[in-house]
């Protein structure tokens, strides 16, 4: 308690690369876990940037660590640099308005840069999730989500994922959240699993896996804790063995990768026209709100029966 408002830094490969002892280092109160020096050097930027300000007149203080003088932009990065590895003060008024339940979802999205906010929702659903493996040493990516999202106390861990924005398809979708999750660029070569819920509602909602291999494998994951996750590894499936299903935010890394190693889940082919018609489908979808819920799903189901003539029907149960 006495020194949640020091940034605490572990630094070390070996650490880094054992995702256990990694959750430990969080558990125990690390703010980061560093694969670099360069990462380091981000991350005290940072730490800069957010040091309070004197003699300013409006200044908010922190819900989490109670440090004050901090303008709305300093508190919007130093809320989740500091604190993303352990769970959130929910439901404690918001530091600027006062809005009941404002912390610290709310803050982030009505306060700080708009830029750094969140995009707004699109008002159809549909997720991206991605497998990415590395071509140069067969090992996959896991992406610590904040504590305070998967409500475990620690950064459990998952696949970089979620909502495809407005305007945006799914493989746009999957690559950003790679990029802002795992701080890597990478490029979607295959689709896993392709999955449709409440397909007999006026509110079906897809979620497709990828397959995805980085554009420069040797580019470290992330490091430096922010509003998307609080860092990113590499682990081979020896490693991820050693995890228990409670250290995951969802079990689709333990049923995913090892099914990837040995090829018994063999990625489908991108270049179709039904999966091309999926793709400008959702950037339609997503991005006109003028349209009824009941015209999306129709739209929607017709490209997917598209989907289901053309693709192995396994790949609809993974
Ligand atoms: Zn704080
Ligand atoms: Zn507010």
């Amino acid at each position: 308690e006495g020194t949640a408002q020091v940034f605490k830094v572990i630094l070390s490969p070996t650490v880094c690369e054992d995702p256990v002892i990694r959750l430990l280092c969080f558990a125990k109160g690390a703010s980061m876990v560093a694969n670099c020096v360069e990462a380091v050097h981000d991350a005290l930027e940072r730490v800069e940037r957010c040091r309070p300000v004197s003699g300013l007149r409006e200044t908010c203080r922190c819900p989490e660590c109670g440090l004050s003088g901090l303008t709305e932009d300093q508190l919007h990065l130093h809320g989740p640099l500091y604190h993303s590895h352990h769970d959130a003060r929910l439901g404690t008024p918001c530091p600027i308005c006062d809005q009941r339940d404002g912390w610290p979802l709310h803050f982030h999205n009505s306060h700080g840069p708009p830029a750094d906010r969140e995009a707004p929702r699109s008002v159809f659903p549909a997720f991206a999730l991605v497998v990415v493996r590395n071509p140069d040493d067969g090992r996959f990516l896991l992406v610590n989500e904040p504590a305070s999202i998967c409500h475990g106390g620690v950064p459990l861990y998952w696949l970089p994922a979620g909502r495809v924005d407005p305007g945006e398809g799914f493989q746009a979708a999957g690559i950003r959240e790679t990029r802002e999750e795992g701080g890597l660029n990478v490029t979607i070569t295959g689709i896993l699993s392709l999955s449709l819920s409440g397909a007999n509602t006026s509110r079906p909602c897809p979620r497709i896996t990828f397959l995805a291999e980085p554009t420069d494998p040797s580019q470290p994951p992330k490091s430096v804790p922010d509003w998307e996750s609080t860092g990113a590894m590499w682990v081979t499936t020896a490693a991820l063995a050693t995890l228990n299903r409670e250290h995951f935010r969802a079990a689709d890394p333990i049923r995913l990768f090892p099914a990837v190693e040995t090829g018994r889940l063999m990625p489908q082919s991108l270049d179709t026209a039904a999966f091309q018609a999926l793709e400008r489908c959702m950037e339609r979808l997503t991005g006109n709100s003028r349209l009824s819920h009941a015209e999306r799903a129709s739209e929607l189901l017709a490209v997917w029966r598209g989907l289901e003539a053309e693709y192995p029907a396994a790949i609809f149960k993974n």
